[in-house]
């Protein structure tokens, strides 16, 4: 009781609050006990004060270690903010003048410093080893111990280090390690390298009932969709997460242009403009930051109500922790991923440069955020369950606050299905990772399900009733649901676990949902055949503009294609234009196309949006940067002058099929390209006539439908050139 006073005395006198959170009491207690103290918990939980306070408690210095100077400066400062004493913390690291390094020096000696803030790599300098066993040392806090696995989102070499040093600074100094990121492996990790197997582990619920949760497939329309949620979400903060710089800037870019309040960040600028643009943010000069993921750690904005994946994060532990920097206030925190498979394939092709073991660690993780991303079930306890945690997703706090809770998809019997993927689990010897599993159920081999004779077995291909996707749904909702288990240090083996063997022997009802299916978009963006692409836009409305695009061509007795393509339709009914000014920033409509076909569609739209009271995207103007126009008007220069298409190509340094993509833009914006004396040197008059008769009646433009109709006859570059050809001559 009498402890429990002083600490709570303690905490209201040098940081002024009431009331411990969370653990932190627990912890502290730990630690003032001189014990080995490991603490989990999430980000924005309170973890700083669970050293700090027993440091301003205790004799002698505590050195803290943490892995960014910046974070290490804050903390000082704010520490330096609860006490009239300058010399209270200091950072110790390579950028101190020698005076400043005599000061901290003297300071320490003096009993002034309680906590000393060091960067993992200055620990290891002989000059500050040999000083610091002279002095009396509290304990050491090792911040973002994750740092030391390879298997946490942000490896540092220079932690696995931190033991030996540690050792070396005197005997039996208590560690208290602290991290955000819950996976078993990381914690395990952490105690090895420390050497702490006899710490006490405190460990906090990861779950952030405020944080709602939802992935949209992403679309070439992304960044619209992005500009429209920040609109939706006007004056309140946020960050877009990008991998690449280049994508920051030039999302930046397009946010500023349409009207959003937004600077970029990431690790290529300077000091100087990184700590302006970071100010700006938190100031709330602006809105919204655009940035890699160096933007974040330490950056302690309560009120962020929004964070958008623009790319899929490396890891869930990474999603969770960007994630978390919003609503940490408590109140409202939107968490949007956009997720395509290929920028999966993306971040595999850059790991593919590193050494093996990195790489199939980087895929195992890449692989649990690709499960997030499809599984249709509660987002929150996919999380949580990756954290370890069991998670109510019928009572739990936060149960609905999510995409797939919000909209459910229905749920069907897999009693029998759960049957068969456990025998296949068991009598696979619990060798095979997801991909073999699923592979033997339906049947197909490879060499490693070869080298085990798998074929031979009862079981090879006894879920062919089902395909690929129906298993991998399965599967990873019995992982969390716990018949199964991943060995993540196996790189995801699977094993049955009791509960799993206890189905087996007696089955019961097992429900599951089927996971989303994210279809790929065709690699040219512009064409689509006829299926309708981004979630983002009014249904409603693109049907209406559908139909009207139907009366038009039958009108002017073209295909409705030539009218406007489906993508352009689809970003009419995200964009809403109401004037013909406005119709020109819709995707694929250039001036020809808008005065020829454009009045009746916004005029559609204007009726659309009276009537059904819709708040519009203010002056959307995605994009007029116009990077490409140099090579376009080349083309249509190169064309009139009726070059050959290789020449042209080759001058540009493109290959034939790129031409052909950039011409395709500039026709099907309205822009004429006469490529008739290109088409009479590729195909002879009757195929001319073949191709163009088809195209009249086609009820699509799509380049495949036509290969198939044609059965061979045509090679795909020659039906494209012709469409474009077709395409010039028809719409004037
Ligand atoms: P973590 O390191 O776990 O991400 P921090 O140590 O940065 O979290 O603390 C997050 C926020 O919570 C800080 O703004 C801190 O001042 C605040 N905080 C910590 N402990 C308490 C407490 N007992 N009462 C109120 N606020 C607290
Ligand atoms: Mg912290």
């Amino acid at each position: 009781m009498g402890l429990t006073m002083d600490l709570q005395g303690a905490l209201k006198k040098y940081f002024g609050f009431d009331q411990f959170k969370g653990l932190q009491e627990n912890v502290i207690e730990n630690v003032l006990d001189n014990r080995d103290t490991f603490v989990i918990m999430p980000t924005g939980g309170g973890k700083s004060l669970c050293y700090q306070l027993p440091a301003l408690m205790k004799k002698g210095t505590a050195i803290v270690v943490s892995p960014l100077i910046a974070l290490m400066k804050n903390q000082v400062d704010a520490i330096r903010g609860v006490s009239e004493e300058h010399g209270i913390a200091h950072v110790l690291n390579s950028s101190l003048t020698k005076t400043e390094v005599r000061q901290v020096k003297e300071d320490i000696v003096n009993g002034l410093t309680k906590l000393l803030y060091v960067a993992p790599e200055s620990l290891t300098k002989e000059e500050y080893v040999d000083f610091l066993q002279q002095v009396t040392l509290s304990f050491v806090a090792v911040d973002e111990a994750h740092c030391i696995s390879e298997w946490g989102h942000d490896f540092r070499p220079e932690y696995r280090n931190l033991r030996s040093i540690i050792s070396r600074l005197g005997d039996a100094i208590p560690i208290i390690g602290l991290t955000a990121t819950a996976t078993p492996k990381v914690q395990e990790d952490i105690i090895k390298n420390l050497g702490m197997n006899d710490a006490k582990v405190f460990k906090a619920s990861f779950n952030r009932p405020n944080l709602f949760y939802e992935v949209r497939p992403k679309t070439k329309n992304v960044d619209a969709d992005i500009i429209r949620f920040v609109k939706q979400n006007q004056n309140k903060s946020g960050i877009v997460y990008c991998l690449s710089r280049k994508r920051v800037e030039e999302l930046a870019q397009v946010l500023q242009v349409n009207g959003i309040s937004a600077v970029p960040y990431h690790a290529g600028f300077d000091a100087k403009t990184r700590a302006k643009y970071q100010d700006m943010f938190l100031m709330e000069d602006v809105d919204v930051v655009v940035a890699t993921i160096a933007f974040g750690m330490g950056i302690d904005k309560p009120d962020v109500r929004f964070v958008i994946h623009h790319d899929i994060p490396k890891s869930i532990e990474s999603y969770y922790q960007e994630t978390g920097r919003a609503g940490r206030d408590g109140g409202e925190g939107h968490c949007l991923a956009y997720y395509s498979y290929k920028d999966v394939e993306k971040l595999e092709k850059f790991m593919s440069g590193k050494p093996v073991a990195e790489q199939e660690i980087g895929h195992a993780l890449l692989q649990e955020i690709v499960a997030y991303a499809e599984t249709s079930m509660s987002r929150r306890k996919f999380i949580l369950h990756y954290f370890g945690e069991d998670f109510d997703e019928v009572n739990g706090e936060g149960a609905d606050m999510d995409d797939n809770t919000r909209n459910p998809k229905p749920k069907e019997e897999a009693k029998d299905s759960l049957v068969k993927l456990l025998r296949v689990v068991q009598d696979t010897m619990e060798k095979f990772k997801t991909k073999e599993i699923v592979r033997t159920l339906v049947g197909k081999t490879n060499a490693l399900i070869s080298s085990h004779r798998t074929e031979e077995k009862e079981i090879f291909g006894i879920g062919e009733d089902k395909d690929e996707q129906y298993w991998m749904a399965l599967i990873r909702q019995v992982l969390v649901a716990g018949y199964l288990q991943k060995e993540i240090e196996q790189y995801g083996v699977l094993h049955v676990t009791e509960k799993g063997k206890a189905f087996l022997a007696t089955p019961v009802s097992f429900l599951m949902t089927k996971d989303h299916e994210y279809k790929e978009e065709e690699d040219s963006s512009i064409i689509t055949n006829g299926k309708s692409t981004g979630n983002a836009a009014d249904e409603k409305l693109l049907k209406l503009l559908r139909d009207l695009r139907k009366r038009e061509a039958r009108k002017n007795d073209v295909p409705p294609f030539v009218v406007f393509q489906d993508p352009s339709l689809d970003d009419m009914a995200l964009k809403y234009p109401i004037t013909m000014e406005e119709l020109l920033n819709v995707h694929g409509v250039g001036e020809g196309k808008a005065k020829k076909y454009g009045k009746p569609f916004v005029e559609l739209i204007s009726t659309y949006v009276e009537e059904n009271d819709i708040v519009r995207p203010d002056d959307l103007v995605v994009k007029s940067t116009g990077a490409n126009s140099g090579l376009k008007l080349y083309i249509i220069q190169s064309v009139d002058r009726k070059l050959p298409l290789d020449d042209i190509a080759a001058a540009k340094g493109l290959e034939l099929p790129d031409l052909i993509k950039d011409m395709e833009q500039i026709v099907f914006s309205g822009t004429k390209l006469n490529l008739g004396y290109w088409v009479d040197e590729i195909l002879d008059e009757d195929q001319q006539e073949e191709i163009h008769e088809y195209f009249l009646e086609a009820e699509t433009d799509s380049i495949t439908v036509a290969m198939e109709e044609f059965d061979g006859d045509y090679e795909e570059e020659e039906l494209r050139i012709y469409r474009l050809k077709f395409m010039s001559e028809v719409a004037n």
